[in-house]
């Protein structure tokens, strides 16, 4: 990322998607499943295809509108496809880092997209290294490479419960050969994976992120793929691979509170309705007398219907979000950033004045977004204004890649309450406890929660950009 993009929520690292039709040319739907992905990355954009005997890769820096076009769609013909969305922290955003990744050697080609991070790249990579150098020296990623190269004669089943017990940290990932399409999800689930079929096409399947990848390419979800789980997609069929059976799930909770689209479906559960009930929880903590409710649009908005509704109170839209302002590049300084949030948001000035507004939102991070949104309320008549947060507070980095600032930088982890309402200037503020975040989902023991509670499930061993 550009070090001066205004960003003050967690980011996903990645989207990956797949597609194996026989028969038909998977390019553009490949195109529109990425499209619907794009939320989880923004910088870089890539699609490799094979027509069964050659793997042809297009990727560049941008997003998945900007980087393909009837043209270059027009030359990756083919009937399996992967397809990768970026974002990457530090300096290490580059077309030289998009993915997919290829490996070619006499035997045949390989392409690799995946989303997560890999916490034990670095041993991995001294203990592979006479296998050479494949141009990534910073990319986690180009660990799985390294494992291509180096157990060249194994099965493809081989492999993936060779990446599984020798490959520390998240990963979600999608390989191609020629003739087959693969998914990988790793030992706790931390990133999402599924599975759907493609309508009106006999063997037609595609692997992706997110269930609203599955739609937008004309897929529908047949399952989630397991924690620990590999399939493989071939003129055979599908044939799931279990290594890690029973495994201990722990997909990361950031999902459901700001990662996943709405329209998703996660571990069963609908993305939107999660959301809603982390509001209604958070008005059952935490009631507030206030006139009416409004979200920081869009991640807070179902949080703040299921709050409104919870207390009773009416939802309104206060606050506009400048649709047309794409990805915002600022200098860095104070002034700047204020600047760029009232570049995003304006404040419908009548629904505000003489109000005591509750302003609910999904996660606060800096809090100089919502600094700045609430003297903004302030500033257009707001009587009172009360900042209701549906998530605990963060205050651990993340190692498994999603970009959360460093403890330093996040306003939760050196100040009490109290500290933080001065310093976002509400006239009260509190936060959804874990515990009632994790008691409204389905399966509660089963998250990584490690951003708000320090517990990292998977052994950090160090950290690398993905
Ligand atoms: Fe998700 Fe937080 Fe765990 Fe990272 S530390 S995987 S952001 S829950």
């Amino acid at each position: 990322m550009c070090p001066w993009e205004f960003h003050d929520k967690p980011r996903d690292e990645c989207g990956v998607l797949g597609i194996y039709a026989p028969g038909n040319n998977v390019s553009l739907k490949t195109y529109y499943g990425l499209n619907a992905l794009q939320h989880r990355g923004e910088e870089s954009a890539g699609i490799a295809v094979s027509d069964g005997k050659q793997i042809k890769v297009h990727k560049k820096m941008g997003l998945v509108t900007e980087v393909f076009n009837k043209a270059s769609l027009s030359v990756l013909k083919g009937n399996i496809a992967i397809g990768h969305v970026r974002y990457s922290t530090g300096g290490d955003s580059s077309e030289a880092n998009a993915q997919p990744l290829l490996y070619k050697d006499d035997k045949g080609s390989v392409a690799v997209a995946h989303n997560g991070n890999i916490t034990n790249a670095c041993q991995l990579k001294k203990r592979l290294d006479q296998t050479g150098s494949f141009g990534y020296p910073n990319l986690d990623s180009e660990i799985f490479l390294r494992f291509l190269a180096h157990y060249r004669n194994f099965s493809l089943e081989q492999l993936l419960e060779l990446f599984l017990k020798e490959i520390s940290g998240s990963y979600s990932l999608v390989l191609m050969t020629e003739n087959s399409l693969i998914g990988l999800r790793d030992p706790y689930g931390m990133r999402p994976l599924c599975l759907g079929k493609l309508k009106g096409m006999e063997s037609g399947y595609i692997l992706a992120s997110e269930t609203c990848a599955l739609k937008a390419a004309g897929g529908e979800l047949v399952r989630e793929i397991d924690p620990g789980e590999g399939v493989i997609i071939d003129k055979n069929g599908v044939n799931f691979r279990q290594s890690f059976p029973g495994g201990c799930r722990r997909l990361c909770i950031f999902e459901y509170i700001y990662l996943a689209r709405s329209d998703s479906v996660m571990d069963g559960s609908s993305v939107n309705s999660v959301r809603r009930k982390f509001g209604s929880e958070l008005a059952r903590e935490h009631p507030v007398a206030g006139d009416l409710v409004i979200s920081i649009p869009e991640s807070g908005t179902a949080m703040a219907m299921g709050y409104a509704e919870e207390c009773g109170l009416p939802f309104r839209e206060g606050l506009l979000r400048n649709r047309y302002i794409g990805r915002t590049f600022i200098k860095p300084g104070q002034k700047n950033r204020e600047l760029a949030v009232r570049m995003k948001f304006d404040v419908i000035s009548d629904v505000i004045q003489g109000q005591r507004v509750v302003v609910v939102d999904d996660s606060l991070v800096r809090g100089t977004t919502s600094c700045q949104i609430i003297r903004m309320l302030r500033e257009a008549g707001a009587k009172e204004v009360h900042l209701l947060v549906a998530s605990p507070p963060l205050s651990f980095p993340c190692y498994y890649g999603i970009d959360i600032p460093s403890a330093a930088e996040l306003v939760a982890a050196r100040r009490t309450l109290e500290e933080i309402r001065q310093y976002v200037g509400a006239d009260s503020l509190q936060y959804l406890s874990l515990k009632g975040m994790l008691q409204v989902l389905r399966r509660p023991k089963e998250f990584c929660t490690a951003c708000f509670d320090g517990i990292y499930p998977v052994p950090v061993v160090e950290q690398e950009t993905g």
